[in-house]
């Protein structure tokens, strides 16, 4: 038994591989016969498991995927993950054996790390990053010299380029502009490189944002993370958006204790909710290392028996405590829902995250850490 299975029954996270797939299915509509979707399973598939995520995903014909690190892609090996793996971001150079004895896929952020990179002496297949816009990793997109310099480097084999959209998922009439913009930059930059004959390999720009936006545009792979998990990265996004998508994850407690609170009284660190009258007040066993963010202390709402109820106080460490004055027949055990539907009613991660001030990718994939996931629908 490893420490999350110990806190089974603490709170948990509940992971449905049912919309997994009915995601799956929607997204592929989106690419033609010859575009492939490479699954984004950084930062542990989002907080949804990235070794159980992508097991699945294998067994449904996906045979591309995306990490952040080095440790990431070699997990996945370690469980018999098959097809490319690409490690997006950066990778000490010294590490080149373990991209080859894993076979994994490095990026090129630059000219200088390809140097460095070639001069492991490790044979290494790698994709060139190309800043068209966001500036962050990449070459500069007019650095045609540059992406060429790559092929003379013994020891790197050149097997895809891409690039990323930073502005995709927006509907401003600028945002527009700057995405077509962009996607011009590196259509032509590719161009260049076909004209005088250099092998490119899979050439690929769009994220989950740069499909469902841009789906006629098309390329060897799109590149899906956010969307893969069914949610949408903020609300606002949600109302524009088409494409049927089903959340996979919920995020479940329990009550474990019940107290009643005199009117005037103050609850938890700081003092900062005062009951109004008599009030029942539930422990609930999560806190904000659990992931949930702090600020949603004294604004934000759970579910008991199908009613939203209110965090009242400021959210601890690993409790919190919610007002359940309203709930008939509340009892010990009686589940919490922090996100996901109980009866009628539901949280999305997309309204959590709203009221937190962020976006839903930054919510999921700090859930990690303490909490265990349960695996549901899943056909073996
Ligand atoms: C994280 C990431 C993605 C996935 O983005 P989503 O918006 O979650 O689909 C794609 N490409 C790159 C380079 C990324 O860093």
């Amino acid at each position: 038994m490893n420490r999350q299975e110990y806190d089974q029954n603490r709170s948990w996270i509940e992971i449905d591989l049912k919309a997994l797939q009915y995601n799956v299915n929607s997204l592929m509509k989106l690419l033609d016969y010859k575009e492939q979707f490479m699954a984004v399973v950084k930062a542990d598939a989002y907080g949804h498991g990235a070794v159980r995520i992508s097991q699945a995903l294998n067994q449904w014909g996906i045979k591309a995927f995306a990490v952040a690190t080095l440790a990431e892609a070699i997990e996945l090996r370690h469980h018999e993950i098959k097809g490319d793996i690409l490690i997006l971001g950066y990778t000490d150079p010294c590490q080149a054996y373990l991209l080859k004895d894993y076979q994994l896929i490095q990026t090129i952020i630059d000219d200088q790390y390809a140097k460095n990179l070639n001069q492991q002496k490790v044979d290494v297949n790698v994709h060139v990053a190309i800043d068209t816009g966001m500036h962050r990793i990449g070459y500069n997109s007019n650095d045609l010299q540059g992406i060429k310099d790559i092929y003379a480097l013994k020891y790197l084999h050149v097997k895809g380029i891409f690039s990323h959209l930073c502005v995709c998922d927006s509907q401003k009439k600028e945002d527009i502009d700057y995405t077509y913009q962009q996607i011009s930059t590196f259509n032509k930059m590719i161009q260049a490189l076909k004209d005088e004959n250099y092998p490119i390999g899979k050439i690929h720009i769009q994220s989950s944002y740069g499909l469902m936006n841009y789906s006629h545009i098309k390329y060897d792979y799109a590149r899906i993370g956010i969307a893969l998990y069914g949610v949408h990265s903020s609300l606002q996004e949600k109302q524009q958006m088409t494409i049927s998508l089903k959340p996979v994850l919920s995020l479940k407690s329990k009550i474990i204790m019940i107290k009643r609170v005199p009117p005037d009284a103050t609850i938890g660190y700081g003092r900062t909710y005062k009951t109004f009258g008599e009030t029942i007040i539930a422990i609930v066993p999560i806190g904000y290392a659990d992931g949930l963010p702090r600020n949603l202390s004294n604004c934000g709402q759970v579910l008991v028996n199908g009613k939203k109820v209110n965090i009242v106080g400021r959210i601890c460490m690993d409790q919190m405590m919610i007002d359940v004055s309203d709930i008939q027949n509340i009892k010990v055990n009686d589940l919490v829902t922090i996100i996901g539907s109980c009866e009628n009613e539901s949280i999305t991660a997309e309204e959590l995250a709203n009221q937190s001030g962020t976006i839903t990718n930054e919510i999921l994939s700090r859930l990690g850490h303490r909490l265990p996931k349960i695996y549901k629908g899943a056909e073996s």
